[in-house]
């Protein structure tokens, strides 16, 4: 399926020279949204890697990764900006362009050694994937993958992450 052709892609938002690549075209396509879920689900379990828990990054990690979560028969837990989350958290500042910003977890979410897939609608320069990876780390919990539906290549977010397998759906 030509999941590029779903996506829309919206120029100079939210700032002039950045072209947003838009997944909600994609999600409420009936067969888009299955084939992209049924996709993730078969590239990992290719890899035999079958989560106990989908990490999610606010706020379009959240679209998809409680689908996936349900097709592993797996919990899915939110990681979101500072001040969200209303129990105690663990926090990861990490660096923007232009300055800094945080991602938080709540502490008790994982499990310790509990298996963790982390997914995000968009990898770019893989800052909050790779911030994510760390609260993971940080909980003792084992990180098995990564799922992005859409890769800025040339932005090489990839490198930054964990060694550990990157599905991504499309590439620009
Ligand atoms: P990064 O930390 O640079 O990998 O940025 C990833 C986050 O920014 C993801 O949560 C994306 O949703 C968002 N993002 C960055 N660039 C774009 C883009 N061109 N289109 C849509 N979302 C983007």
């Amino acid at each position: 399926m030509d999941l590029k052709a779903l996506i829309r892609d919206i120029p100079d938002f939210p700032k002039p020279g950045i072209v947003f690549r838009d997944i909600t075209t994609l999600l409420r396509d009936r067969e888009g949204l299955r084939y992209a879920i049924e996709t993730f689900e078969t590239k990992f379990r290719d890899a035999n890697l079958t989560p106990d828990y989908v990490v999610g990054i606010e706020s379009r990690g959240f679209l998809f990764g409680p689908t996936l979560a349900y097709q592993f028969n797996a919990g899915f837990v939110p990681v979101r900006k500072p001040g969200k989350l209303p129990a105690a958290v663990h926090s990861v500042e990490y660096d923007l362009e232009y300055g800094t910003d945080k991602v938080e977890m709540h502490q008790d979410a994982l499990p310790q050694g509990s298996n963790v897939i982390i997914v995000d609608d968009l990898i770019a320069t893989g800052g909050t994937a790779q911030a994510t990876a760390e609260l993971i780390n940080k909980v003792g919990s084992q990180l098995l993958g990564f799922g992005f539906i859409v890769e800025l290549t040339e932005l090489g977010g990839r490198e930054k992450l964990p060694h550990v397998p990157i599905i991504t759906l499309v590439q620009y």
